[in-house]
């Protein structure tokens, strides 16, 4: 894809969080471009081999003096922030590592840019900042009302943000993800989460005889199959937004807040038929109890990003996203086995 950015030249570029799943899609995606890219990662969660080139530092994003020491060896035109913790159920029992890291660490990194001089600045946000919908789909306008830790923290740091624009003149782009699903189609690299809880990746290690069974998490939410609707949204998608936002913020030294998701729902069932059809495999599944917080429908309207940042989602198919995920299942883990 030719993109605004791309036509231009060549951006030096911080990466937080490169080794995780979106990072290290984008790290691919960046190179690919022939962006100049530095990744800083603590490996906590992410893979050393998920990160395919640029200058890797292994290190905190908590450590200040080892970013100012980045910071006085860089002149980068923007940093990318993906690195956080994302499990909700573990927030809300240990919100203090969720509060350290995903706000305390991410001010640090905001005070050091400011000292060096840094003014562009990406973020990753996601739809938890809304808690229990009023409203689908859910545009910016929705009222933010997150209900767990996870939620609250990326909420805060939206909210520093805009404080720091108005004081500091440091822009912003927040990106609230919707599902995240999918992998590299080239199936080098994809997600792998420890311990896994995501529906998608889930139900393929079911289909590549790595997990016994699923659970499906509650079948008597009000929606036509009784099971929670979500968008899912490719990977490679998200990483195509964040290229754009790259692109707004330095044609238009503006921030910005965006939806990112493609406006289709699918249901829980309509997930596990896919992964049936895809893999060609009859998955074994138990039908459990509601999981607590789980809004009944999460569906993203995702208007504003397209119309400003010019971005339109191109695997808006569910079958797409679990085939290049099923691809990168294959080759990692069953070649393995
Ligand atoms: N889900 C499920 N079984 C699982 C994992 C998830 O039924 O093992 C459901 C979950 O309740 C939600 C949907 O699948 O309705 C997507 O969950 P996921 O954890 O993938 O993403 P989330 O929506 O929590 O960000």
């Amino acid at each position: 894809m030719q993109d605004k950015v791309e036509q231009k030249s060549s951006m030096n570029l911080l990466i937080i969080g490169g080794a995780g799943y979106i990072g290290s899609h984008m790290v691919k995606r960046l190179l690919a471009a022939e962006h100049s890219i530095t990744i800083l990662d603590n490996l906590s969660t992410g893979y050393r081999d998920a990160v395919l080139g640029g200058n890797f530092i292994h290190g905190d994003v908590g450590n200040r003096t080892l970013l100012d020491n980045i910071f006085s060896e860089h002149k980068f035109d923007a940093v990318i922030h993906f690195a956080s913790y994302i499990q909700v159920g573990e927030s809300v029992k240990k919100p203090d590592i969720y509060y350290q890291n995903n706000l305390t660490n991410t001010q640090n990194l905001l005070n050091a840019m400011n000292a060096a001089g840094v003014k562009q600045f990406i973020f990753s946000s996601t739809a938890a900042i809304f808690g229990e919908p009023s409203y689908t789909p859910i545009d910016e306008a929705h009222p933010k009302f997150p209900i767990n830790p996870y939620g609250r923290s990326k909420w805060m740091v939206e909210q520093i943000l805009e404080d720091y624009d108005h004081a500091y003149g440091l822009k912003s782009v927040c990106l609230r993800y919707f599902n995240a699903a999918g992998a590299d189609p080239d199936g080098q690299i994809g997600e792998r989460h420890e311990p896994e809880t995501h529906l998608i990746p889930i139900l393929l290690q079911v289909a590549s005889g790595r997990r016994e069974r699923a659970s499906v998490f509650g079948t008597d939410y009000p929606t036509p199959d009784g099971t929670c609707i979500r968008d899912y949204i490719h990977v490679m998608d998200l990483c195509d937004a964040h290229i754009a936002a790259l692109g707004y913020l330095r044609d238009s030294n503006r921030s910005g807040r965006f939806n990112l998701g493609n406006g289709n729902g699918f249901s829980v069932a309509q997930v596990i038929g896919t992964v049936e059809s895809v893999t060609g495999k009859p998955l074994l599944i138990d039908y459990v109890e509601r999981r607590p917080g789980d809004p009944a429908i999460l569906v993203a309207d995702a208007t504003l990003a397209r119309k400003m940042l010019r971005w339109s989602p191109q695997y808006d198919g569910l079958e797409t996203i679990v085939r290049h995920a099923w691809k990168f299942e294959q080759s990692h883990f069953i070649r393995a086995a």
